[in-house]
């Protein structure tokens, strides 16, 4: 299979030609490593070195021309998270005529997308590092179609859900250790290498201990879509039973048990009135996970990769997250910062076990499985004496793999008690339909007039018309938001406004220069950009 890469589409006469006379060519997007995707024409790897090759020939172009910044610290990253200095990206350089006395290259003619996967074992990095990354990666770049083939450079063997990066393109994609099949030296007739970093909310905490990315750029919208094409390309079709309403319990059976989960499903089953069902990725297919998912009315689980799956869930629904003792949920918001997502439309609670005989742990296990036995006696005593678990960094803080990987007894009471405060189911939740994102445009036509009424008193009238696409759209609230400020001063009088035009008098001034700003805000959120400020004098 891994060989079905097909020279029947290139004249290899003509590509090694073009190869040797011509060179490489880059041009990238991107100011700094951390945002830079780069298209190459010919970019070579040969496979004995491990390394990509640039080919320095007649027509070639090395944009961004970085010298040897290029090696500070790399010229990108390889896999959608921040700079990570086992995935950064770079190439060495040859002239062309030493292909003369090279192994005569394979070349590719396939669209190509190169990069690595983070974590392929692991659901959330699956979904959150790799598929949306590359997904919208595609989408940015009209040729890396359906037809366009991956590799991933991570050097990993498939992973545990290699069906999922199947559905991206309709090519088998390349592993690293796959490429030597091709021979020694392989050139990709058109690449493009690193990933978009746009969809990403969260970061796992290298650098600073793990939260949701200081500057997200992705909504729920654009996480819905995603979804919505991997249930298509998985053949996973929501069956619309609306009176169907159910509850899933996603269970882990290998760690991170619940330990009373038929009481849990009882207790749940009992306070909604409804049927509740348990998923697991060890007793069923990925697509069957999703099926149940997306005619969900609330998705429970343990804290862990299988919450990612949320981002199936319909509409309306809502999102329990279980973190055993110990563990502060604050501190740990992946699948929080995903349903919280604007327009993603979840609800989400989570809930704590308090009770530290509810939990059983495992201090004889191997380090990464929370093991502590190794380490020493008076640290093992005051991590079994703590009540939380410190702020930490990632990734082998022995304190916390103790804790995360504790199996809980749900105490029932507490759990409901949550749920009842923080979530409410809708029957018709999954018929919940996107609410409108439509921003307004300027208010136009802004003026001011003024009078002065007497030594100490004056008038000030603001006066605009609406936002040129509010006559095409339904809005439930329109308001006006204006700002005042006397010029010269740093603070402003803020008001909100119901109608088109306003008179001020209190707090104006006679022979005052007043700067004044407009802007529309619909159903109270969705704010405008403001008019260019009016000088006003009265
Ligand atoms: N996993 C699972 N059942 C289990 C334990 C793990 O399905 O009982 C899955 C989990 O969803 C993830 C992968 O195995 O995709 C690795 O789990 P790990 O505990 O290492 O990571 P975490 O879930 O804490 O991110």
């Amino acid at each position: 299979q891994s060989q079905e890469v097909s020279q029947v589409r290139i004249d290899y006469h003509a590509a090694l030609q073009a190869l040797q006379e011509h060179g490489t060519r880059m041009v990238c997007s991107g100011k700094m490593h951390t945002d830079r995707i780069c298209r190459f024409d010919y970019l070579c790897y040969c496979t004995e070195a491990e390394e990509f090759v640039f080919f320095h020939g007649n027509s070639s172009v090395m944009l961004p021309n970085l010298g040897p910044r290029r090696f500070q610290p790399a010229l990108l990253d390889l896999s959608s998270v921040e700079d990570h200095n086992t995935q950064y990206f770079n190439f060495l350089e040859l002239p062309a005529a030493a292909l003369k006395f090279m192994p005569k290259p394979v070349f590719v003619p396939d669209v190509t997308l190169i990069m690595n996967r983070f974590n392929p074992d692991n659901l959330m990095h699956i979904f959150h590092d790799d598929l949306l990354p590359i997904f919208y990666t595609m989408q940015q770049y009209s040729d890396l179609d359906d037809e366009a083939r991956l590799v991933f450079m991570e050097g990993w063997g498939e992973g545990a859900h290699f069906d999922l990066y199947r559905l991206l393109s309709s090519k088998q994609p390349l592993l690293k250790e796959q490429l030597r099949n091709f021979g020694k030296l392989m050139c990709f007739t058109k690449s493009y290498v690193g990933l978009s970093k746009m969809t990403t909310w969260y970061q796992y905490g290298f650098v600073q201990p793990q939260g949701p990315k200081a500057n997200i750029l992705v909504s729920g919208n654009e996480v819905r879509q995603f979804a919505k094409t991997m249930m298509e390309r998985m053949n996973v079709t929501r069956e619309d039973r609306p009176e169907d309403d159910y509850i899933v319990v996603f269970s882990r059976s290998i760690n991170r048990l619940i330990l009373n989960e038929a009481e849990l499903i009882l207790a749940l089953a009992q306070e909604f009135q409804m049927r509740t069902v348990t998923v697991s990725l060890e007793d069923q297919s990925f697509a069957s996970v999703v099926q149940v998912i997306s005619g969900a009315s609330m998705l429970i689980s343990m804290h862990g990769a299988q919450l990612v799956a949320s981002l199936f869930l319909p509409r309306g629904a809502a999102v329990v997250e279980l973190f055993p003792y110990a563990v502060n949920p604050e501190h740990y918001t992946p699948y929080k910062t995903l349903a919280s997502l604007p327009g993603m439309d979840l609800q989400y609670a989570a809930w704590r076990n308090t009770i530290m005989e509810n939990s059983v742990t495992y201090p004889e296990r191997p380090w990464d499985q929370g093991g502590i036995s190794h380490l020493e006696k008076e640290e093992q005593g005051r991590i079994l004496a703590s009540q939380e678990v410190p702020r930490h960094l990632c990734c082998r803080n022995p304190e916390w793999l103790f804790r995360i990987y504790q199996d809980t007894m749900v105490d029932i009471p507490s759990f409901l008690a949550t749920l009842r405060r923080t979530v409410q189911i809708k029957p018709n939740g999954k018929k919940a339909k996107a609410a409108s994102t439509v921003h307004p445009g300027r208010v136009r036509e802004p003026k001011c007039q003024t009078s002065v009424q007497a030594a100490n008193e004056a008038k000030l009238t603001v006066s605009w018309q609406i936002p040129w696409n509010l006559k095409y759209l339904k809005v439930r609230e329109v308001k006006y938001e204006v700002w005042i400020q006397e010029q010269g001063e740093n603070t402003y009088m803020p008001y909100i406004l119901p109608h088109q035009n306003y008179t001020f008098s209190e707090n104006i001034k006679p022979f005052t220069t007043y700067l004044v700003w407009v802007r529309c805000i619909f159903n109270k959120s969705l704010l405008g950009p403001f008019a260019d400020v009016l000088l006003c004098k009265t």
